[in-house]
């Protein structure tokens, strides 16, 4: 079997962490399989579909490096396909107009509603046989009335429908426009789509979507249903829960693998394993090893496994995404340390890029101004000998390097009978203005000749005012 699963967001907003999630595992598993990933785009809403959101989901499949081996295809761009597909179920009897008004079908439900019945098209226009031109019409699928849709679901096991619950759908609108389950069918056909791995809010097409096939004398393919994401409280995943978006991700620091990774994880397990390269993934990655129940978000965890690639990751995965965060941060870097150097002085303390920036700004920024508290602390009359001791040997130091700006360190404690704290901290604030830095001889090194002393011999100015 030839394999080929596809992803088929409708771009109604931007790409949230469910619909990267099913597009991962449809991903994933076309990979393994060496099979064909491909990406349709399901636009035929023409009211709730707009270029922004397309583009917000390439993009993120993109920053993900979800790579499909064909398309963007568009719905809106077959429309003569479905027609064709709809003609040819009319002129096998298999779908028929519907001449319904909505008086009609409004009255229809409230009847079934007041005998406690489950609202549903009554058959009503299936056997006309007269066509009424002048009047606006729908088409409707004609739905076998008996027997039972059965399927086996690679993930949740054998699924029954009784076709007594379904009724005559429409698929397409009185104005031709079809409607999903009937251009989902068409693709998934022409695009020999064999397994459609999806959300299971869609279980409840799939009987629906299994009937249009066989009126078609077509084979449905496998179907793979991935159940939802909650929030952390447990609570169906929604903007209240925060970051949904996957480029909202992005902006907080995450890494794309890290998101790849968590995202595998969350709903799919291969012993208790939590870390995974690409490569791992592919090769391990089992549709009938996806769990039958929601996952829930878990923060801490995205964020350890975050810090995890930020110390482990090649340095070439991790450049593009803080260069990309400096500049949204308006750093240059021109005027200060590699960024090599940063990420490997600061992943040791950093969960986010975000917060690898916010930390590293000092070397790149002046200081402008000094934390109150800081200072109040460390920057006093007593601090001022330390600093002096300490800008004379600066200025004398030819290798400005980590064990020889160490060694100048705790000379001056030894010298000035201070303990190292006394000297690093005071240190710490005149050049990042705060408490926090990496180890205070690292953060000299980097930080250089030039603005060390500039920065020192500013807070000696600062205390002596
Ligand atoms: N366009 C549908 C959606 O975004 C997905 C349809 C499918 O995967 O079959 O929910």
């Amino acid at each position: 079997m030839t394999i080929r699963t596809r992803f088929a967001p409708s771009p109604t907003g931007y790409l949230h962490i469910g619909g990267a999630r099913t597009a991962l595992y449809a991903w994933l598993f076309a990979k393994q399989q060496q099979g064909t990933f491909i990406l349709r785009i399901e636009d035929t809403d023409r009211e709730r579909s707009t270029p922004e959101s397309i583009q917000a989901i390439l993009e993120a499949m993109d920053w993900l490096k979800l790579d499909y081996q064909e398309g963007p295809f568009y719905q809106t761009q077959c429309f003569d396909r479905y027609a064709e597909v709809i003609q040819q179920l009319i002129a096998t009897g298999k779908a028929y107009r519907c001449y319904c008004s909505k008086e009609r079908l409004d009255a229809l439900r409230e009847t079934q509603q007041a005998n406690k019945e489950k609202p549903r098209y009554d058959g009503h226009c299936r056997h006309l046989t007269e066509q009424l031109t002048d009047q606006p019409f729908v088409i409707r699928f004609c739905n076998p009335k008996d027997g039972e849709v059965v399927f086996e679901d690679a993930i949740k096991g054998e699924i029954r429908f009784s076709n007594s619950e379904l009724d005559d759908l429409i698929i397409a609108r009185t104005d031709g426009v079809p409607t999903y389950n009937l251009t989902v069918v068409v693709d998934d056909w022409d695009m020999k789509i064999s397994h459609v791995i999806r959300g299971d809010d869609h279980v409840n097409n799939t009987p629906r979507q299994i009937n249009i096939f066989k009126a078609l004398d077509a084979n449905p393919p496998i179907y793979a249903h991935v159940p939802m994401i909650l929030g952390e409280d447990g609570k169906r995943l929604s903007k209240r829960h925060g970051a949904v978006s996957v480029m909202q991700y992005r902006e907080d620091g995450f890494l794309p693998h890290t998101l790849l990774n968590y995202l595998a994880r969350l709903g799919w397990s291969h012993g208790d394993q939590e870390i995974f390269s690409r490569d791992e993934l592919i090769s391990l990655f089992k549709l009938s090893s996806i769990n039958r129940s929601p996952a829930a978000l878990n923060t801490q965890k995205l964020l350890w496994l975050n810090q995890h690639y930020l110390k482990n990751a090649p340095r070439e995965e991790i450049m593009p995404e803080l260069i990309w965060h400096m500049q949204r941060a308006n750093i240059d870097v021109t005027n200060g340390p590699t960024l090599i150097d940063i990420i490997n002085v600061q992943a040791e303390r950093c969960k986010t890029l975000c917060e690898m920036v916010e930390k590293s700004r000092f070397f790149y920024e002046e200081v402008e101004a000094y934390d109150p508290t800081a200072a109040q602390k460390n920057l006093m009359s007593e601090t001022l000998p330390v600093f002096r001791y300490l800008v004379e040997k600066f200025e004398a130091l030819g290798n400005w390097e980590k064990e020889a700006l160490h060694e100048i360190i705790k000379e001056a404690a030894a010298a000035l009978d201070v303990g190292m704290g006394k000297i690093a901290q005071p240190l710490r604030v005149a050049l990042t203005g705060n408490t926090v830095s990496p180890p205070i001889d690292e953060t000299l090194a980097l930080l250089g000749k030039e603005k060390t002393l500039e920065r020192v011999k500013q807070a000696l100015v600062f205390i002596d005012s």
